[in-house]
């Protein structure tokens, strides 16, 4: 059997612990078998970012605007405790914030669902995606104590130097006071991510705020979603027979609970750091995760949305058995080289990805799973295998499918 053929480079990002491990696993038992893999490989784990003084992760930032797409493996954001472990300079900045800021992206967090796992809401027969902003709010926001008799006023100078001022409140009492911002560009290209992923993915897009309270911080946010989608999207989405819905952001939990799924909510920056918590949650598990950044000019950037699963690694340092899922990685493996087949029109390429998504949810479904799963589902010939037999497992179901 011949290989599959590349055109452009995947701009791949190793990293760090227990996903380093499944990553060079995941290319040796699954991915370079099949296709005449081409990669320009850089190097995040917390070790050569400690080399390299963090210019790596630039200059893999830099890569992914160049080639378009980018496939991640989780990575250390190092804390005190890291410092001593890895012997660093600095306590180097979280990979995925450094990525994020220089691509400007949106992030897509979608769970696969298999049989056997049913979600804490039953009726979520298919996935929900969150798009959360990534920008401002209460993120960047300035908080002050108040004392009790002071006033507090917001004051903007304008670039011609004049002022406007608004009274917040006069305390009687002692009290707390936050500043928040956003920017009118963020918010646009928060927009145009959205919609261009529901075009990608062929779902709607829903959108809540709390407009009604907040007319004119949250109303804005409305306004800038509603005028990109009239004047840039509104056809496509009529060709693609999907639809832009915006709603306040209760009535949004009350249908999403309601709903089947198969949909994106977009939300505000705190709305969907809480929001994909819980969906992730009721669905299950954070190892069958996916993630995704999108770019407003189209880069793509797929990884898992687990951390580098650090206590698995430890017990597999010292010998011991490990049963990793690597299911969320291997997404974004099959992500990222179908998008790559995408734009470099390379059926095989994009096949070969349909086929090894399959292969894995076929296993699992099979019976076949790693230890987290092999807790929650309710099959009832499941079976519990380590890290690299799940890879293999996954492998036989593969070839028959090719
Ligand atoms: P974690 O890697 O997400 O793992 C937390 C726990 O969740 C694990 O101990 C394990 O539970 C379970 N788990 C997560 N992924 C799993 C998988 N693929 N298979 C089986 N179980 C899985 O978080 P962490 O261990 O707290 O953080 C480790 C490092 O990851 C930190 O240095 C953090 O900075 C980094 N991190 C990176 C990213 C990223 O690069 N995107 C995201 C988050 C965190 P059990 O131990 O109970 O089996
Ligand atoms: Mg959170």
């Amino acid at each position: 059997m011949s290989k599959i053929q590349m055109k452009t480079p995947l701009v791949e990002m190793d990293g760090d612990e227990m996903t380093r491990v499944i990553w060079q696993q995941v290319k040796d038992i699954l991915i370079t078998p099949y296709v005449d893999l081409k990669t320009e490989y850089y190097d995040l784990g917390l070790k050569n970012r400690e080399a390299t003084k963090d210019q790596i992760t630039l200059d893999s930032a830099e890569a992914t605007k160049k080639y378009g797409v980018a496939v991640k493996c989780a990575t250390i954001t190092p804390n005190a405790a890291r410092m001593p472990e890895y012997n660093l300079s600095q306590m180097w900045k979280s990979p995925n914030g450094t990525i994020r800021a220089a691509l400007d992206g949106t992030v897509f967090r979608a769970p696969i669902l298999v049989k056997g796992v049913t979600p804490y809401i039953p009726t979520w027969t298919k996935p929900i995606t969150i798009a959360r902003h990534a920008y401002g709010d209460v993120y960047k926001n300035t908080e002050m104590i108040v004392e009790k008799g002071s006033k507090a006023e917001l004051l903007v100078t304008k670039p011609d130097g004049t002022t406007e001022t608004s009274l917040i409140h006069e305390f009687k009492g002692d009290g707390i006071i936050q500043g928040l911002h956003n920017l009118d560009e963020s918010i646009a290209s928060f927009a145009r991510a959205c919609f261009n992923f529901g075009l990608d993915t062929k779902q709607d897009v829903w959108f809540s705020t709390k407009d009604t309270i907040s007319k004119k911080y949250d109303h804005r946010f409305k306004d800038i979603f509603a005028e990109i989608f009239e004047n840039e999207y509104k056809e496509k989405f009529d060709k693609a027979g999907i639809t832009y819905f915006y709603t306040l952001i209760d009535d949004a939990v009350a249908r999403v609970i309601r709903s089947n799924g198969g949909y994106i909510w977009a939300c505000k920056n705190y709305d969907g750091d809480v929001m994909s918590d819980m969906i992730a949650t009721a669905y299950g598990s954070l190892a069958m995760m996916t993630s995704v950044l999108v770019s407003p000019d189209g880069v793509y950037e797929y990884e898992a949305a687990h951390g580098t699963v650090q206590r698995h690694y430890y017990k597999y340092l010292k010998g011991e058995e490990t049963s990793t899922n690597s299911v969320a990685t291997l997404f974004a493996w099959t992500g990222a080289l179908r998008k790559r087949g995408e734009l470099d029109e390379l059926p095989e390429l994009m096949s070969f990805a349909d086929k090894l998504e399959k292969a894995i949810i076929t296993t699992i479904e099979n019976g076949t799973m790693t230890g987290d799963l092999y807790l929650i589902s309710t099959l009832e010939n499941k079976k519990k295998v380590n890290t690299t037999e799940f890879l293999e497992a996954v492998n036989e179901t593969l070839k028959e499918l090719i």
